[in-house]
């Protein structure tokens, strides 16, 4: 996404788009996964940790992206693909790697279908995979190894 759609998004979901505001929404606009704090502030040197994560509180009420917990209880965050306010549409299953640490959107697997409860109405759905994924797999395991494991 540009600056311009960038901005035109923000206003529709009712953000000021600020400089540091376009700055954060561009890195989670534009990645292939999802990403932390840690990494959005190695990948911006010119904000602080303290205003990345007010921009990503702010982009949050306003449903302008989403986050989840991954396998370390470390928060990642991604954009809000509904329209206006979230209507879980956009809800999918993550794959957690605990080798490489990296979270992937696993947004052509289908979520199992739950039927809550009587009254209990879900907000956001958070389904967290942890394994390896095809990248540390292909490293960590010897063309030669038939067992599969990392150790054999
Ligand atoms: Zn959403
Ligand atoms: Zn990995
Ligand atoms: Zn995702």
């Amino acid at each position: 996404m540009d600056t311009d759609n960038l901005t035109a998004y923000m206003e529709r979901k009712g953000v000021k788009p600020t400089a540091n505001r376009i700055l954060v929404a561009k890195i989670l606009f534009n990645s292939d996964r999802p990403l932390t704090l840690s990494d959005l502030e190695n990948m911006l040197v010119s904000l602080d940790k303290s205003s990345i994560f007010r921009v990503l509180s702010l982009f949050l009420t306003h449903d302008m992206i989403h986050a989840f917990e991954d396998g370390r209880g470390v928060l990642n965050y991604e954009p809000c693909k509904s329209k206006g306010e979230c209507n879980l549409s956009d809800a999918h299953i993550h794959f957690y790697c605990e080798s490489c640490h990296r979270s992937f959107c696993m947004n052509d697997v289908p979520l199992p279908s739950i039927q809550l409860r009587e009254g209990f109405v879900p907000h956001s759905v958070s389904f967290v995979i942890k394994g390896e994924c095809p990248q540390c797999g292909k490293r960590i395991r010897p063309v030669s190894c038939m067992s599969g494991r990392r150790v054999c």
